[in-house]
């Protein structure tokens, strides 16, 4: 049998309950595993999504959940056979804690396409079963191969989004060739846009950002864009018609995608990261007319999320962050509904204790 310690976390209940305390077990260390005290914890609109189980038809939701999956700790114990960390360093977690190893997906360093991948909460539980539990908890169990390092030189509260937020933005801006001289679009202001407007700029491309938020403007400039484009204005959006290679979409709720479909020129692609529950309607036209292609992307492998988090480590990137007490959950899901949080939510789980 599977030994087991009670570690203190916050779970929702059903999907109007909000989020609340709650004791769960967390299995000891296998030969494999780093155990990990939980520092930060970054509030993604996934976790937001999974709690109020909006994400049903796709991905129902296990009651009770405690979401988080942008998990930045200090290693408390290894197991024999762990070679990478030692008790005493930072390490990270991500939206993954296991996959199969044996797929081509696996081999490929691309976990996140594994049919057998295992997410950081509400996956299934194979070691004390039940479903998975994430970040915003004490602490974390987790398998070496899943546990990432973090530069010496990073905020840990603002690093803890980049395994999430960080890793989902990267990786579409390699696969499509963001690179210096290409025009780059980000959609959308928040957790995962202010990072993607962080690495378009970082990578040389010229970076347009399109808000429904005016009063973010002058932010987007700050954190790297060229421009800024209130989306909501259709004067403004008709000068960049056609002239877009790459666009990034990471908006939370439903939204008019055509309007950006037109704004790709000949070859372009728009990338969804944002994923609303509504689907989107994409007309033949918009893409056939200009061979442009509308695609998506989930995330990121574990060895580009490392590559990630070394070059924000080479080029000094964190998230913005607003660090908050774990007892300000409910009303931080509050704001981030309203696009009022600059620009990532980092719980300090040492605020944990005092429950
Ligand atoms: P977030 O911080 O809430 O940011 C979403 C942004 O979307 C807002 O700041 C706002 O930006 C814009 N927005 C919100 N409502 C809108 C509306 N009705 N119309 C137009 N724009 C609107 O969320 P996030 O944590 O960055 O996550 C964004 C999405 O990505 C979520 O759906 C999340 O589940 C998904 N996600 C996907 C992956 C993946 O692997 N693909 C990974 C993580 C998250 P402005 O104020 O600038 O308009
Ligand atoms: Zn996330």
């Amino acid at each position: 049998m599977t030994t087991t310690k009670k570690v203190p976390a916050y779970a929702a209940q059903s999907a109007t309950s909000g989020l609340a305390p709650l004791s769960i077990m967390r299995r000891e260390p296998s030969p494999e595993d780093v155990e990990i005290e939980i520092l930060f914890c970054g509030i993604c609109h996934s976790d937001l999504h999974s709690v109020r189980n909006e994400w049903s038809e796709f991905m129902a939701t296990n009651y009770p959940i405690v979401p988080g999956h942008e998990i930045v700790g200090r290693v408390t114990r290894v197991g024999s056979a762990v070679t990478k960390f030692k008790a005493g360093d930072v390490a990270a977690v991500g939206c993954m804690v296991d996959s199969d190893g044996t797929c081509p997906q696996c081999k490929a360093g691309l976990e996140q396409f594994c049919p057998n991948m295992i997410l950081t909460f509400n996956s299934p539980d194979k070691h004390l079963g039940g479903f998975t539990y994430g970040g915003y908890s004490g602490g974390i169990v987790v398998d070496e191969h899943f546990v990432l390092r973090v530069p010496f030189n990073l905020n840990l509260a603002g690093a803890a989004p980049l395994l999430c937020a960080g890793i989902t933005t990267y990786s579409p801006m390699h696969h499509w060739g963001v690179t210096k001289g290409k025009k780059v679009g980000v959609v959308g202001l928040g957790g995962l846009g202010h990072m993607a407007v962080k690495f378009a700029h970082a990578l040389g491309a010229h970076v347009v950002v399109f808000t429904t938020s005016p009063n973010k403007k002058e932010d987007a400039l700050r954190l790297g864009a060229d421009e800024v484009v209130v989306s909501r204005n259709a004067d403004e959006m008709k000068k960049h018609a056609g002239s877009f290679d790459f666009i990034l979409d990471a908006v939370s709720a439903d939204h008019d995608i055509n309007a950006y479909i037109n704004l790709l020129g000949i070859d372009g692609n728009l990338t969804l990261v944002g994923a609303p529950a509504k689907p989107l309607s994409v007309p033949a036209f918009g893409l056939i007319a200009r061979r442009r292609s509308f695609s998506g992307s989930m995330i990121g492998g574990i060895p580009e999320t490392q590559e990630m988090l070394d070059f924000c480590g080479k080029h000094n990137i964190t998230a913005d962050v607003e660090v908050i007490p774990i007892q300000k959950v409910n009303e931080a899901y509050e704001r981030l509904l309203k696009s009022d949080v600059k620009y990532r939510f980092s719980i300090d789980m040492a605020s944990l204790k005092s429950e």
